[in-house]
């Protein structure tokens, strides 16, 4: 998932927003203030607007701790932590590996759930000391900060409980997979058990919600439909995930990288190239080398993006992907994390670097056809 909106770097973790967020962010708001003046009318809207978006963003803070806790665990346990980005239904922690072990995977599923867990008792106790009390008072919290406070405390355990559902991707998916993992020593078996119990929970949702909808429940009916259908794809992808895995294990970068890229002076022209390479070899990589040495990569992909009249006024140095914006592998790199490394960084080629000198260039082409062609032969 792609941040639109970047917020700023906490603990080494981009945060970012993705624009489904900011729907959300106008629901949530919008039933809150509904909530606030069907509670406490007297308050008057202007009070009852402040509190709402007051409760919203301090509900946003939440969620963002909630994911901090998930990528502090990871760090601790020696997974480095891209970013965070949060969308409509959540956020999303970018780990960049998998977990080598079944604990680091158990500690890293639960801290989430448990820090939304210990943020909602903080606010109900909060509540409580301001003098809320639960049996007379659950639905009539008289002040705005009490107010604000109870609907943070519910809402940050009911996130805890919905996360923990036993379902791959939810937390409680990577706990259970963890559990399995730790009982069974098989982590590509403890995936696909936990993939496939979320697919059960995602149909769950989706008969659940289309049933409420009937039964008069509108729009909410609809949304747990959706949330259904959002974990039915994801637990979807994540078991595909564990096969490509699976098919590329004990492969590594060496094995299908091309030692055949052509080189290009940075110099060149880019029009020259164009006319006098591209278009009459074919060639699909580019290797760009200045004095002597390697400082780019250049592909279609890059002179597409400039436009066609510029090309003779240009030089291939320009118009290169530069060496140090790319990830570099070593030839002795995993593949599944080679994939994972492009796809992260949505680009389809990543030079091969063995020590200082340049053994070759993986592309995803090539991963993919080395896929169907074990595909083919594996009955
Ligand atoms: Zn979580």
């Amino acid at each position: 998932m792609r941040a639109h909106i970047r917020l700023g770097t906490v603990f080494g973790v981009q945060l970012g927003l993705h624009f489904s967020w900011l729907l959300i962010a106008f629901l949530v708001t919008l039933s809150l203030a509904a909530h606030f003046t069907f509670v406490n009318p007297e308050w008057g809207s202007l009070v009852i607007w402040t509190t709402a978006i007051v409760t919203g963003l301090l509900f946003f803070v939440a969620v963002i701790l909630h994911e901090l806790t998930h990528a502090v665990v990871a760090k601790m346990r020696g997974l480095p932590v891209r970013s965070i980005t949060l969308f409509a239904l959540g956020g999303v922690a970018q780990i960049e590996k998998e977990s080598g072990d079944a604990a680091t995977e158990f500690w890293m599923g639960i801290a989430g759930p448990i820090a939304s867990v210990v943020i909602g008792f903080v606010c109900l106790f909060a509540a409580a000391a301001l003098g809320w009390s639960p049996e007379t008072q659950m639905l009539a919290p008289q002040t705005p900060v009490m107010a604000a406070l109870v609907w943070l405390g519910y809402i940050n355990i009911i996130l805890a409980v919905f996360n923990m559902i036993p379902g791959f991707p939810l937390d409680g998916g990577r706990v259970l997979r963890a559990i399995v993992w730790w009982i069974t020593g098989n982590v590509d078996r403890a995936t696909r058990i936990a993939a496939r119990v979320g697919q059960v929970v995602a149909v769950l949702f989706i008969v659940w919600g289309i049933f409420q909808f009937f039964s008069g429940a509108g729009f909410g009916g609809l949304w747990i439909a959706f949330i259904g259908w959002f974990l039915l794809n994801a637990a979807g992808a994540s078991h595909s995930q564990v096969e490509v895995t699976r098919a590329l294990r004990g492969l590594k970068a060496a094995d299908v990288m091309r030692s055949d890229c052509q080189i290009i002076d940075a110099r060149t022209n880019l029009q020259d190239f164009v006319d006098q390479h591209l278009m009459r070899t074919g060639g699909r990589c580019y290797l760009v080398v200045e004095n002597g040495h390697l400082s780019g990569l250049l592909t279609t992909h890059e002179i597409k993006e400039i436009s066609r009249g510029q090309w003779s006024k240009m030089t291939v140095g320009q118009v290169m992907r530069p060496l140090e914006d790319l990830h570099t592998l070593d030839p002795q790199t995993p593949l599944s994390e080679a994939l994972e490394t492009m796809a992260r960084d949505d680009i389809n080629q990543l030079p091969v670097v063995s020590g200082t000198r340049l053994a070759g260039v993986i592309s995803r082409g090539n991963i993919v056809q080395l896929l169907r062609t074990r595909a083919e032969l594996e009955v």
